[in-house]
């Protein structure tokens, strides 16, 4: 079984004249049809809007063209709230889910006019501090409880999770916001991360939309709209069956009409904040392969490291690895492809079976895109790599340069030393 990168040998072999590996390369072909396809999945929804996560990849060039189709952000942090501003996303087109909020977090959401999504009842009365007052347009965050199961599958484990609220906070809380003035009020929940199966969204649905209806019920609060999150799921493996957004969306709009149109909700807005499946098939990471290595275990040393790529090192999450130019020849040889840090764990691939690597053969590590560069780190002080874009027409554009010494040691700007660091160092 083999995926097949976006994009060619040759093609690597000229950016490589401009932008040396390791980087990270984004398709815009595939980042447009893809969002597209969502938006024409949820279509039958007047109110649907999709609030891209950006911490799974936080670069604007990036979000700029997710924001041609309609999608808004979602927030979890200062900077990423700074990064929607700078992008002209500011009231509706921001929805702030964060948790362990800091203070000046909720501040700043406020002054954008974003969606606040409360993770905990506690906040309520923290955010009325922050801001001195609470705002008509709300959202909670849900947490059921016990496991996420689809048929007899456990897709996850919402009980041991950190967010949300349970079922007597949400009434509870909702009771709060109510009588300090809140207007228009969602529900939030993400139960599940990375499905890779059509039912998710659904069953999802199901929970949110009878949850809400009781809440309405119970409360008489107006709730106008319903966020499903994050989760939709991407195909890391060749033999995973990739998620039809279509079958989502119709299953989300099956569920609506049994549930929420009956209760007279048939107003309510469908929000989602995907992340993963909005940019990480659209995303892959080019390295060389620099050495190799024959002791206990056959090695291939890339250029690349976890600093890169930490999921495969973090979760043993399996990335597929295309040897540019090879993709025709056996998979034949047992590697672990490893980058160059002082931790064992930084392994791309352990045990992987691939063609012959030879040194100066250029990997393609599939399905980057999302929390990819952004996980990255500075350990061992090395570098973060350049973000390029591969455009519709062939052509290539630097999205993110590369990190350079200086900007490593950037910190220790306002000492002797840093001064030092940041003005004779250049990278060779
Ligand atoms: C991370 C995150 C997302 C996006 O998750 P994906 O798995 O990338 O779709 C959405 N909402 C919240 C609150 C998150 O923390």
């Amino acid at each position: 079984m083999s995926k097949k990168p976006f994009v060619t040998k040759e093609q690597i072999e000229e950016i490589t004249k401009t932008y040396p590996t390791p980087f990270h390369l984004y398709d815009e072909k595939g980042i447009r049809e893809n969002a597209k396809a969502l938006k024409e999945a949820f279509a039958w929804n007047p109110g649907y809007k999709e609030y891209f996560a950006v911490k799974a990849t936080p670069n604007p060039f990036l979000i700029q063209i997710l924001r041609e189709y309609g999608c808004g952000c979602d927030c979890s942090s200062y900077t990423e709230l700074m990064l929607s501003e700078a992008m002209g996303a500011v009231g509706q087109d921001i929805m702030f889910s964060s948790n362990d909020t800091p203070m000046e977090e909720f501040q700043y959401a406020d002054k954008l006019g974003a969606t606040i999504n409360l993770d905990d009842i506690t906040h309520i009365d923290f955010l009325e501090k922050a801001i001195g007052h609470i705002p008509e347009r709300i959202s909670c965050r849900y947490n059921p409880g016990g496991l996420f199961k689809i048929s007899n599958d456990i897709m996850d484990n919402p009980g041991d999770a950190k967010y949300g609220m349970t079922t007597e906070q949400m009434t509870e809380a909702y009771k709060i916001l109510k009588s300090k003035g809140a207007k228009e009020f969602g529900i939030h929940a993400f139960l599940a991360s990375n499905t890779v199966t059509n039912d998710y969204y659904p069953m999802l649905a199901k929970v949110l939309f009878e949850e809400a209806v009781k809440l309405q019920k119970e409360t008489g609060a107006h709730i106008t709209f319903i966020n499903l999150s994050g989760g939709i799921g991407i195909p890391y493996k060749p033999d995973q069956t990739p998620n039809d957004i279509r079958a989502i969306g119709e299953g989300v709009r099956r569920v609506y009409e049994e549930v929420l149109v009956p209760a007279k909700m048939g107003d309510v807005a469908i929000y989602t904040e995907l992340g993963r499946f909005m940019m990480g098939p659209y995303g892959c990471l080019v390295t060389k392969a620099i050495h190799e290595k024959h002791t206990h275990k056959e090695y291939i040393g890339v250029d690349a490291c976890a600093v890169n790529l930490m999921r495969p090192a973090m979760y043993g999450a399996y990335h597929h690895i295309t040897v540019m130019g090879k993709e025709d020849q056996p998979c034949d040889h047992k590697y672990d492809i490893t980058g160059s840090l002082c931790e064992n764990n930084d392994k791309f691939a352990i045990d992987r079976m691939l063609p012959k690597i030879d040194k100066g053969d250029y990997l393609v590590i599939h399905d980057t895109g999302a929390h990819g560069f952004s996980m990255g780190y500075n350990y061992n002080g090395k570098l973060k790599s350049a973000e390029l874009l591969l455009k519709e027409d062939g052509s290539v554009q630097l999205i993110r340069r590369a990190e350079t010494p200086a900007d490593y040691f950037a910190t220790f700007d306002c000492f002797d030393i840093g001064k030092k660091l940041i003005n004779k160092v250049e990278r060779p």
